[in-house]
């Protein structure tokens, strides 16, 4: 069967990483949460002391930086930053870095290297629109700013003593602001994209609405 190349973009809490590694576990494919590359850049930028506009440091620490995003394990030179990248202050570093050009420019590149003999899901916020513009599946994944704040205050994995709900929801409406505003690959629906809107739909229901698309592609 051919290996294809599946693109899952969307906000934040729109559910991409469930319905992503979902589909990868049942496919067999590699599962890529590019998401997590632009927080460990970010994490080792920060660790590093590395001043977040400074485009030139921070391309040239991502150019060096070995980083591994599969398995549920994400590390960056060797460091596991698995838990430390879901944190509310890595959330902004990470929106931060993805601003810059040459920094996007380095990890797309890694993207493509990964994924292009297919066989992968990738999840992010430009992989129909930029990294994979001929994905042979791209989904985009949404869901009303108030469902996405709630599954974020209830995502175990991130930590970091947030201040209730009201507070994951303005740090969700900045985010959004940050990432569909920006110059360099704004978060868009890639033209050619199934738009599912999560909100009220079980997970069930949304793995197999994209196991359908699925299934038409690789036939
Ligand atoms: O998906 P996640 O919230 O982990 O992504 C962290 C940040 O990385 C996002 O706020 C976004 O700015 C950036 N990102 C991006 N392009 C991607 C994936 C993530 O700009 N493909």
């Amino acid at each position: 069967m051919k290996k294809l190349i599946i693109a899952i973009d969307g906000p934040s809490g729109a559910g991409k990483g469930t319905i992503a590694r979902t589909i990868a576990a049942t496919l067999g494919y590699r599962h890529i949460d590019t998401g997590a590359m632009y927080r460990a850049v970010g994490w080792k930028a920060d660790a590093e002391g590395i001043t977040l506009d400074d485009e030139s440091a921070v391309a040239a620490l991502a150019e060096r930086a070995a980083v591994i995003v599969e398995g549920g394990v994400v590390s960056i030179d060797g460091h596991d930053v698995t838990r430390a990248i879901r944190t509310p202050e890595i959330d902004k570093v990470a929106a931060t870095v993805a601003r810059l050009p040459r920094v996007r420019e380095v990890l797309v590149s890694r993207q493509r290297s990964i994924g292009e003999a297919g066989g992968v899901v990738m999840e992010g916020r430009d992989i129909g629109s930029v990294v994979f513009p001929e994905a042979d599946v791209k989904i985009y994944l949404d869901a009303s700013a108030a469902e996405r704040a709630r599954r974020r205050a209830n995502d175990t994995q991130h930590t970091g003593g947030q201040a209730g709900a009201a507070a994951v929801a303005a740090s969700i409406a900045a985010r959004d602001q940050a990432d569909s505003t920006r110059s360099a690959s704004p978060l868009t629906i890639a033209h050619g994209a199934t738009y599912i809107d999560t909100t009220e739909l079980p997970i069930e229901q949304v793995v197999e609405a994209v196991m359908t698309i699925v299934r038409q592609r690789s036939s």
